[in-house]
This record gives C-alpha cells, sequence and structure tokens, in this order.
C-alpha cells in the first residue's frame, strides 16, 4: 500500500545549522527521545497524522502501516474507549495524563505506560516502557505525607531548599539532587545539595545565564517535569517531520519524551552526567528556579516516579512564599509597622517630606544606607544618598525606565545600578543597590532606597566568558562550556541583593501612600465643596449686610436726623414725629430680625445635637402647636398622616424644621382653602423621591418625610437657591414678609442629622418639601 504521507526528510533536525543554545528550536524538535515512541493523532477522528520513526521496535509497525489510519490499528477496544473519554472529559489541553497501559503488539515487548494530552486540535499519545524496573514501589502516599510535613515546617527558604532536596534524591534515587535558584541578572546558583557522597560537591557554584537561556526557561514556566533518561541515546525522528494538516513543525513543549537539545545534551555530557530529570520553581507565577536531578548512568523516569518528584517541586513553589515570610517575620514586622506609622504622619502632616524625618523614617523600614522621596517637586532624602544633582538625574533616568518597563507590578530594582546606569558607577559606595517605586500613576513622585557597595567573591563554576566554538558536523558553532573548573571572580559595584519579600513591602508602602494621595484629593474636593457654600453663604451675608441692613440703617439715620432737628425748634411731638418714631422703632425691629436670624444661622451650625429616639407624630404636632389660633383658621386645613415613624433626632431641631415647612407652605400659598399635608413615604410609593435621596446620601436606615401644600408652587429654577442664606424670591414684604434665612437654616438643621433636603414643585401647582432622617438603629 502506498504511503499518504512522503516523509519530507528536507528539514531534518540535524540538518539545522544552530549557533547557539537560545537558536535551537527546542519546543518543535521534529524529535524525540528514541526510549518511547509519539502517535500524534488528529483529535476530530483519531487518525494517525505523525508517527516516531523507531514505532517498528516498540510496536512492531512501521510508520507506513500507521500513517493515514484509525488508531484502532493499534489500540484494542478497552484502550480506545479510555482514550475517548480523557478526550471528551479531561483537561488535558497541554497537560499530559497518565491513559492506560498498553500490551504491546510486539512479541516479548514488556507493555508501555501510555500519557496523552492534546494541544491545537491534535491527540499526543506518549509510550513509554512501563514500570520502576528494579527497585519496589515506595509508598508514594507515606513520603507525601511525610516530606509535605518537612517543608511546610522549614523555618528558612535555604532549610526549604535542602529538605527538597534530600526528600527528592530519597523517592528518586538520583546521584545529585540540586535546587538551582536564579538570581535577578539571570545567572543561577546551586541553593541547595543532596548528592552521592563520592561527587564533588556543587554547591554555591554559580552559572552564567546563557547555561539555560531564555528560550529554555520560557519553556520551564509552562512545564511540570522534564525528564531525560538516556543524555546519550540519541533521538527518533516524527514521520513526517511536519503536521501534514498543517504543514507546521509540531509542538512538543508538553511531551516528556520531547527530544532534548544538542547544547543540553552536550552540557551534561561535559558534566559527565547521562540522565537528569529537571522541574522548575515558580515563586507568584515567575521562574524562581529549578529541580535539576542529575544521573551518571542512564535511568528510566516511569510516571509514577516523574508524578511524585513533580508533586513535590510543586509543594516546594508553594511553600516559597510562606516561608520567606517566616523566616523574616520579625523584620517583616518591624518594617510594616514602620510604613504604617510613616504613612500616618504623612496624613496627619499632608505631604511625604515627613517620611525622610523625624523618626520613624523610610530608613528604618526596609533595611537600606539612604533613601529619598520626589514630591512637590524636589528631593527630600535621609542617609547616604547621591547629591540633589545625581538624585535628579538618576530620578529621570528611572522614571523613563519605569515607563518603558514595568507592567503592573511597579518597581524598578537592581543590587547592580552601574551596570545598568553607568553615572552610578561614580557613587556606588552609596548606591550599588536601588529599589524605586512610583506613587503616582505619572511615575512623578517616587520613592527611593539606596544600598552601598558590598565586595563579595563569585564562585564561577568555569570561566563565565568561556564561549568556546568548535567545528561541528554543520560548520562552526558555540558548544557549552566543556569546563566546569571553580572560577573565583571579585565582584565589584554590587549590594545586597532586594529580596523578594522586601520588594513587596515597598510595593504595598507606595499602595498605602497612593490611597492616601486620593483620600486627601477627596478631602480636597470636600472642603472646596463646602469652601464654596461658605462663600455663598458669605456673599448672601454680604449683600444682607449692604442691602437689608443698611436700608434700615438709612432709614434710622434719616428719620433721626429729622427727629434731631425737630428737637432743635423746641416744639412738641406732633402726629409726622410720632410716625417717624413708630418707623424708627419698625426699623430697628427689622434689623434685629435680620440679625437674630444671622446669629441663629450661625449657631446652628456649631451647637451640638441632642440626640434621642423620637415618636415624629409628636414633634409635627408640637410644631403645629407653636402656628397658635393660625392653625384654626377657616381658610387653613392641616393634615397629618396617621402612620408616623419613630425617628432619631434632636426633637428641639426636628420640631424647628416642621415649623419652617408648614409656616412656608401656609404663607406662600394663596389658595381659598390653604391645605397642608404632612405625612412619610416609603420607597414604593415615592421611587423618584427615593432615588434622589439615594443618591445624595446612603438609604440604610432612612425615613423620608413630606410636607405638601397647594400653595403658590417655585418653578424649577429657583429649587437650589431657595436653601440660600437671605434668598427670597419675593419682595421684602409680600407674602406676609420674610428675610429669606428659614429655608437656610432648614437645610443646615437636616444636614446636621445626615439627612437631606429636596424639592418637587412647578409654578401654581403647589410644593412639596422632602427630607430625610433617620430612624432609630
Ligand atoms: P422666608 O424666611 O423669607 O420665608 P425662606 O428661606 O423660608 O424665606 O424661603 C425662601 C423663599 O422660598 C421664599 O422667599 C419663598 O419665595 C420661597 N418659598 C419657600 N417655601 C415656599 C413654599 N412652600 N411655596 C412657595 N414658595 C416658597
Amino acid at each position: 500500500m502506498n504511503n499518504p504521507h512522503p516523509v519530507p526528510y528536507s528539514i531534518k533536525r540535524h540538518g539545522t545549522n544552530f549557533h547557539d543554545c537560545a537558536a535551537e528550536p527546542i519546543r518543535a524538535p521534529g524529535c524525540i527521545q528514541p526510549h518511547g515512541a509519539l502517535l500524534v493523532l488528529r483529535s476530530v477522528d483519531l487518525t494517525i497524522l505523525q508517527v516516531s520513526e523507531n514505532s517498528p521496535q516498540l510496536f512492531g509497525l512501521t510508520a507506513e502501516q500507521l500513517l493515514g489510519k484509525n488508531i484502532d490499528v493499534l489500540l484494542d477496544g478497552a484502550c480506545q474507549s479510555r482514550l475517548r473519554e480523557l478526550l471528551d472529559r479531561e483537561p488535558i489541553e497541554r497537560s499530559p495524563l497518565f491513559a492506560f497501559t498498553f500490551a504491546s503488539p510486539l512479541r516479548g515487548a514488556s507493555p508501555l505506560d501510555v500519557c496523552v494530552h492534546t494541544i491545537d486540535g491534535l491527540a499526543l499519545l506518549e509510550f513509554e516502557p512501563a514500570g520502576r524496573g528494579d527497585s519496589p514501589p515506595p509508598d508514594f502516599l507515606a513520603t507525601m505525607k511525610r516530606t509535605s510535613a518537612k517543608l511546610q515546617a522549614a523555618g528558612s527558604v535555604a532549610e526549604l531548599a535542602e529538605t527538597a532536596a534530600a526528600e527528592i534524591r530519597n523517592v528518586t534515587g538520583l546521584d545529585r539532587v540540586m535546587i538551582y535558584r536564579f538570581h535577578p541578572d539571570g545567572s543561577g546558583e546551586v541553593f541547595a545539595e543532596a548528592r552521592r557522597d563520592d561527587l564533588p560537591a556543587w554547591l554555591g557554584l554559580r552559572y552564567p545565564a546563557d547555561d539555560i537561556p531564555v528560550s529554555v526557561r520560557e519553556i520551564f514556566r509552562k512545564l511540570t517535569v522534564r525528564p531525560l533518561p538516556d543524555a546519550r541515546s540519541g533521538v527518533a525522528e516524527l514521520v513526517p517531520l511536519e503536521n501534514p494538516d498543517t504543514r507546521a513543525p509540531i509542538e512538543l513543549t508538553h511531551c516528556a519524551l520531547r527530544g532534548a537539545s544538542v547544547m543540553y545534551t552536550e552540557y551534561l555530557a561535559n558534566m559527565g552526567v547521562a540522565a537528569s530529570l529537571t522541574m522548575p520553581l515558580l515563586r507568584d507565577g515567575e521562574l524562581w528556579g529549578l529541580v535539576a536531578c542529575h544521573h551518571q548512568e542512564p535511568r528510566p523516569f516511569p510516571y509514577d516516579v516523574r508524578a511524585i518528584a513533580e508533586f513535590l517541586a510543586h509543594m516546594v513553589s508553594l511553600e516559597l512564599r510562606a516561608t520567606d515570610a517566616r523566616e523574616h517575620a520579625g523584620y517583616l514586622k518591624r518594617m510594616h509597622a514602620v510604613h504604617l506609622e510613616v504613612v500616618t504622619r504623612a496624613a496627619a502632616e499632608g505631604g511625604l517630606a515627613v517620611m525622610v524625618e523625624p523618626a520613624p523614617r523610610l530608613l528604618d523600614g526596609i533595611e537600606c544606607g539612604g533613601a529619598a522621596v520626589f514630591h512637590r517637586d524636589r528631593w527630600w532624602s535621609v542617609g547616604a544618598t547621591p547629591s540633589p544633582t545625581e538624585l535628579e538625574k538618576l530620578g529621570a533616568w528611572l522614571r523613563s525606565e519605569l515607563a518603558r518597563t514595568s507592567g503592573p507590578s511597579m518597581h524598578f530594582s537592581s543590587d547592580r545600578l552601574g551596570t545598568v546606569y553607568p553615572p552610578a558607577q561614580h557613587y556606588a559606595d552609596v548606591a550599588s543597590g536601588v529599589l524605586c517605586v512610583p506613587v503616582t500613576n505619572n511615575f512623578q513622585n517616587l520613592l527611593l532606597w539606596f544600598r552601598p557597595e558590598v565586595e563579595r567573591t563569585v564562585n564561577w563554576a568555569g570561566n563565565p566568558g568561556d564561549k568556546p566554538q568548535i567545528p561541528g558536523p554543520n560548520g562552526p558553532r558555540l558548544t557549552p562550556r566543556a569546563s566546569f573548573a571553580l572560577w573565583k571572580e571579585q565582584v565589584r559595584g554590587s549590594s545586597a541583593p532586594w529580596l523578594p519579600f522586601e520588594i513587596d513591602a515597598a510595593l504595598q508602602l507606595r499602595l498605602l501612600v497612593m490611597e492616601l494621595v486620593v483620600s486627601r484629593a477627596e478631602q480636597i474636593a470636600a472642603l472646596n465643596h463646602d469652601l464654596a457654600r461658605s462663600n455663598e453663604e458669605l456673599d448672601a451675608f454680604a449683600y444682607v449686610a449692604s442691602h437689608d441692613l443698611k436700608e434700615p440703617l438709612r432709614g434710622i439715620h434719616k428719620y433721626a436726623s429729622g427727629l434731631r432737628e425737630f428737637a432743635k425748634s423746641g416744639r412738641p411731638l406732633d402726629e409726622v414725629a410720632k410716625t417717624r418714631l413708630d418707623s424708627l422703632l419698625r426699623l430697628t425691629m427689622r434689623m434685629d430680625g435680620l440679625i437674630s436670624s444671622l446669629l441663629h444661622f450661625s449657631r446652628v451650625g456649631r451647637l451640638a445635637l441632642e440626640m434621642e429616639a423620637v415618636d415624629s407624630s409628636e414633634v409635627v404636632e408640637e410644631a403645629l402647636e407653636m402656628l397658635g389660633a393660625w392653625r384654626h383658621e377657616p381658610d387653613v386645613q392641616i393634615t397629618v398622616d396617621p402612620v408616623m415613624p419613630m425617628i432619631h433626632c434632636d426633637r428641639v431641631r426636628v420640631r424647628e424644621i416642621f415649623s419652617n415647612l408648614v409656616v412656608n407652605a401656609l404663607k406662600y400659598n394663596d389658595s381659598a382653602l390653604k391645605k397642608v399635608q404632612i405625612g412619610c413615604v416609603t420607597p414604593s410609593i415615592q421611587p423618584v423621591a427615593w432615588r434622589e435621596a439615594a443618591r445624595a446620601s446612603p438609604v440604610a436606615n432612612q425615613v423620608i418625610f413630606f410636607v405638601r401644600d397647594n400653595g403658590i408652587g417655585i418653578e424649577a429654577r429657583h429649587h437650589q437657591q431657595i436653601f440660600g442664606m437671605f434668598k427670597r424670591l419675593h419682595a421684602r414684604d409680600s407674602y406676609g414678609g420674610g428675610s429669606g434665612a428659614g429655608l437656610a437654616i432648614t437645610r443646615k438643621m437636616v444636614e446636621q442629622h445626615g439627612g437631606v433636603i429636596w424639592l418637587e414643585s412647578e409654578r401654581g401647582t403647589g410644593s412639596t418639601f422632602y427630607m430625610t432622617l433617620s430612624a432609630p438603629t
């Protein structure tokens, strides 16, 4: 039978010319490790699209016999239905899961464990020799329980790493297990190690960033475990090399069998390592380090061993942050207390300058030699910091750096500032390290901590500058370093590193400061609003002082002068003089009234309320009693709703509120029968009014009262104005006269109770005044 998929050997992996590790197509190498086999199926119809070239050795079937066929050529009914079940129900996209153990049709062949995952509409089936070989299966559950307890008890990250290395070596039985930790510059350090006694110690050795290139780190962020049972075994290529449906190389990132990179296998060979098992360690989703396990002989890693190693590494990842916090609990507590106090003081003083002086200061929180704050267009600094001019330039650079690089994390930190910002080399003694957080969104205002230079020795595994070129089969290319001999470097210009929890603390402080800025902005807005109101009231006062008060004064002056002339003449008081005296009296009384209402208005704001639970129907009744005989005039009809609620208020003030509103309702009323209704609304019958009130103040626990009249009504454009001090819509003496102070005083009293007052009215249709007061809790 013809093979429907001719094999395009032209893009064979070894035909590619790599110049460095980063260039290798590690995610889609087109090959697998030859101890297992890979089948690539189209998920929808389970047609075999690609197969590893070693299929005859594992299944006794060639690529030609498999390609283009349904998977039923290989799997029996039970395996097929298990496969379908996984594809239909399990979350296996980019996440391999053990499917079943498969009895190979090849006579005498050992059973194969099959793991399945899907990726972009393809199902990848990985077949690997089953079982643990000769070693007895460990009691995994007991191991997990014991190990988790140990990891959780670790008092420091170093102890956590040591325990993890020892325990992982215990379960896997490998020659060397290292906890490898990345530094901010990308280099890595052997942070903890468990090894066979006869092997040399690698603890503390540093490896340059190039040893684990970015592309590999990217893969490790997505993977959970990477087994390489025999680095010397070569590879089995896929047939065909590309997915025949898409003509694209297939992504093997998640395949345990993915062919190892040539650079990596050479690297391992240089270290005398035959097998490796690697798991990523993540802290908050970022690659923190690796668990790197080495074995000098080839070593199978069956699914169950991989699973427990993966589980333990995962536990370490989860414990990293908590252990960090445990280890530095005292320091953390002190740091937070200082930050809180610094912010509280900044809030009280209304500026960030107090963060540098007096104590406690920024300097007393995160350990540093100096700190600086950029605020109100200048630098405020404390301790050992660069000079003001240097700070100015550094600040500008940091702002552009923050704008360029900072994602949601919003900070910049370096423990070798001079390498990224050369001018800092001149002040390495005070600022080899800098940690910076912006406290405004435009990066303008900054908080900075500085650390001085500390001289230290780095133990490199081999000279990190060594990049040997060797003529490979495809021309000269870079090879991994062959020498791992200890190479010591005296490092200058670097500070103690900024630890993740210190950066977290700086970020938390940033949030506190930003909240402070926001709340101050709100306070200022509220103050401005109040000031604007006070100004309006002052304006009104100025108006009344110049008009209303001056007018009676002018009159008084006029009549008093007339009376003086009259007195000079020596004549007895005639009618004219008597009228003048009456006018004098009237005018002084009028002034007295105006001044009293002014005094009353200013007192309302200052006197404390005497709050108590009050039956509102009683207060309304008292207010109505104040009307005296007016209430019983034949042209007056006042009704009060039969059910009135209890309220929490100052009884005297609320009586005055109702009295003011009822007096106005009767005063500004031309109707033959002046009707006034007093009551209480519920949200269900007055949704509009309720919404209005809700908009102005929290609705919880509030009741809405109303005073409705059939009077002359008020045009909408005056609805706000009438609450202003001495604001009248009518001539002074019409409608029984008034000073225009009543509603201003009423509103002030309602607001003092935490309520709001508003009205619904149109000219000629009567008015309804609403106000909210609190119900007793
Ligand atoms: P005054 O003490 O002069 O009555 P207020 O502050 O109580 O002043 O009221 C201000 C203005 O609002 C009044 O001059 C009047 O024109 C108008 N006003 C108040 N209440 C009513 C009402 N119930 N109906 C119509 N107009 C009213």
